[in-house]
Order: structure tokens, then C-alpha cells, then sequence
């Protein structure tokens, strides 16, 4: 409704028209109506002609920006549609839901840490079930002379315990990391439309949460991979985290946070991502005679599936660059690219609680190590 409308208006008798209120009573009223109007139209959505160099990103998404809004409109947005509130949403509920993991996790609840049982672990971690099976699967094929797990008790089979001297806290690094990234990255979506200091902060603090998840999602296979030699620790963690740091200093440099590097950038992160294929046929090499090796590689792949699918959509702007306007609220190539990230740090979850499960099972010293 414009200003004007709430001014009302008679005739008198002669046919002149007359106000029905007076001077003083028409200025209270613009007073008292402009405030609301002219605060919708400051915080109004606009289109992509209309935004200030800094924020053209992505050209095939046509309306619905926020535009330097202040802190406070821009985390109401939250709960407003706009071109962001997917990308904020669809990662807040996947730092949601890791941090839920991580506290199943730390109270040792294994049904909800198992993700309700979706994840099939390499050992039941219910003391009446035999464990057995995996010892003389291991003790079979030669390579390892394990401890007799049927000597352990059933309390100590909690794997929470670390009944063979395993460290958790590779495990919950990983759990960490991938909250960090989900949180800041949310973060970045929701205030970036403050200004464009707070849009180059908050980008960095994405692009660092990024590296943090890729880095901290090597801890847990590394560690307990190798846990028998720790020269490849230092090999491996150390080749993860020199990259990252590299990244990350790379990736301050305000001009490569443009959509002009969005390919760059994509590289960079893939690259300290396939850095994992060494580490990994190492593994594959060391783990042969595991009986669960082909399940852990079967999520190790599909995590590396979800995340090069993820990249190539960020990248390639599809499905917008091919209508574009279409796809400004829902089901543009970032908010695919969110949902894959989330996709793939599970499918790494999984991959995770097996490997962590083997190791706590065959424990250290007995395990040889190409
Ligand atoms: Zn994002």
C-alpha cells in the first residue's frame, strides 16, 4: 500500500474537496505511515543489475539479494526467503546434525552415533555378540597375531572405553572440523549482505572452514590406519596441513574470493581432497586382509563421489546457467553443492566409525605395517 492511499478525502456541498484532517493531523500521519514503508523498501530483495560490484557472483541468479542490510535484518533473514536462505539453512542443519553425532558420541550412545543404525559397523558394540568372527578372520589370512578378543569383557567392548589403548580424539577432530565449516559456512550465507568488509571476512572464514574440513577428515583414517608407525602420521598430516596452510594463505587475497576463481578455488580444495589417493591405496595395501576393507572403500568412494559431484556443480553453475531466474530461491547449483558437502562428510562419518571399530578391535602393536 502507497503513502497517499491513507489520506481520505470529501466533497463539500459547492463540489470542493477538503481533507478530513488537518495540517497537523496529515504530517503526524505521514510520520507514523512513512517508517514502516520506507523501512520495507531498505530491506526490499533486489536484482542482480542492482548490486554493488561486490556481490555480482552469479549472474544466472537473477532477484531476490539482499543488499547491505544491517546485522540484525540480515539474521532475521534467516527466516525470510531470499536467494541465501537455502544455502544458510541446508548446512546449519548439517552442523545440526553433527553436532548431535558428536554428542552421541561423547555419551556413547551407539544407536544415534550409528546414525540410527544406518552405518553397518565392522564390530557390534553390544557385549553379547561374538566378536570373533573378525579375530580369526585377521588371524587366518596371516598378516596380524591379535589379542584374544573373546577375553575381553563385555564393558570393555564399549568402544567408548578404548579397551586396546585407541585415542578418540582423531574421531572427534574429524566430528570438529566438519562443524566448524557447516557453522561458518552458514554464517558467510546469512550476514555476507552486510557490507562488503564483512562479505570479504566472512568468505575467508568460509574458505578456511573448508580447509579445516578437509584437513581434520584425514585425521581419523591416518591415525588409526597407521597407528602402528607413526613416521606415516607425520607424512601424511603433515603433507594435508602444509597444503591446507597454502590454500589459506592462497585464498586471503581479496581478488581470488571473486567468481572469477571460483574454478581456482574449486582446484585447490579437490587437489588437497585427491591428495587422499596416496594415503588410500597405502591403506588399501596395509588393510588387504580386512574383511571390512571393501565396505570402508565403498564409503571412502562415495564421499569422494559427493564431493568432486559437489565442486563440479559449483563450478559449472548448472541447473541456473541453463534457465536462469529460475532457480534464484530453490535448487541452484550452491545449494546442491551444500547438500553433497553434507552428503559426503557422512558417507566419511561411516568410513570413520568402521576403521575406528577395526582399530579398537586388532588394537596396535600385534598389527604389521607395510
Ligand atoms: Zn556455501
Amino acid at each position: 500500500m502507497s503513502f497517499n492511499e491513507g489520506v481520505s478525502t470529501c466533497k463539500r456541498k459547492g463540489g470542493k474537496q477538503m481533507n478530513l484532517f488537518s495540517d497537523s493531523n496529515v504530517k503526524k500521519k505521514k510520520r507514523d505511515s512513512q517508517s514502516p514503508i520506507t523501512r520495507e523498501k531498505r530491506y526490499a530483495l533486489v536484482s542482480f543489475r542492482e548490486l554493488p560490484e561486490y556481490m555480482k557472483d552469479n549472474e544466472f541468479i537473477l532477484n531476490y539479494y539482499r543488499v547491505n542490510w544491517p546485522l540484525k535484518e540480515a539474521f532475521f533473514s534467516g527466516l525470510r526467503w531470499h536467494n541465501e536462505t537455502l544455502n544458510v539453512w541446508t548446512h546449519f542443519l548439517g552442523f545440526v546434525l553433527f553436532l548431535g553425532l558428536t554428542v552421541a558420541n561423547l555419551m556413547e550412545v551407539p544407536r544415534v552415533a550409528d546414525l540410527l543404525g544406518f552405518f553397518t559397523r565392522s564390530m557390534p558394540i553390544s557385549g553379547d555378540t561374538n566378536v570373533s568372527q573378525d579375530f580369526n578372520d585377521f588371524h587366518a589370512a596371516g598378516t596380524t597375531k591379535l589379542i584374544d578378543l573373546q577375553q575381553i569383557t563385555p564393558s570393555e567392548m564399549d568402544r567408548g572405553s578404548g579397551y586396546n589403548g585407541v585415542a578418540e580424539w582423531p574421531f572427534f577432530v574429524f566430528l570438529g572440523g566438519s562443524m566448524f565449516c557447516l557453522l561458518s559456512s552458514s554464517i558467510c550465507h546469512l550476514f555476507s549482505c552486510h557490507s562488503h568488509s564483512t562479505s570479504l571476512f566472512l568468505l575467508r572464514i568460509d574458505y578456511v572452514g573448508i580447509t579445516i574440513m578437509i584437513i581434520t577428515s584425514f585425521f581419523p583414517p591416518i591415525y588409526y590406519i597407521f597407528q602402528c608407525d607413526s613416521n606415516w602420521h607425520y607424512a601424511y598430516l603433515g603433507g594435508i596441513t602444509i597444503m591446507g596452510l597454502f590454500t589459506v594463505v592462497t585464498l586471503l587475497s581479496p581478488k581470488l574470493s571473486t567468481g572469477k576463481f571460483r574454478g581456482f578455488r574449486a582446484l585447490l580444495f579437490s587437489s588437497m581432497g585427491l591428495f587422499g589417493i596416496v594415503p588410500a591405496i597405502h591403506a588399501l595395501i596395509v588393510n588387504w586382509s580386512n574383511p571390512n576393507r571393501n565396505m570402508v572403500l565403498g564409503y571412502e568412494l562415495a564421499m569422494a563421489f559427493f564431493y568432486l559431484t559437489g565442486a563440479g556443480f559449483y563450478v559449472s553453475r548448472i541447473p541456473e546457467r541453463l534457465k536462469p531466474g529460475w532457480f534464484d530461491l530453490a535448487g541452484h547449483s550452491h545449494q546442491i553443492f551444500h547438500v553433497l558437502v553434507v552428503m559426503g562428510a557422512l558417507a566419511h562419518y561411516g568410513a570413520t566409525l568402521m576403521i575406528l571399530d577395526w582399530r579398537n578391535n586388532i588394537g596396535c602393536q600385534r598389527n604389521i605395517v607395510v
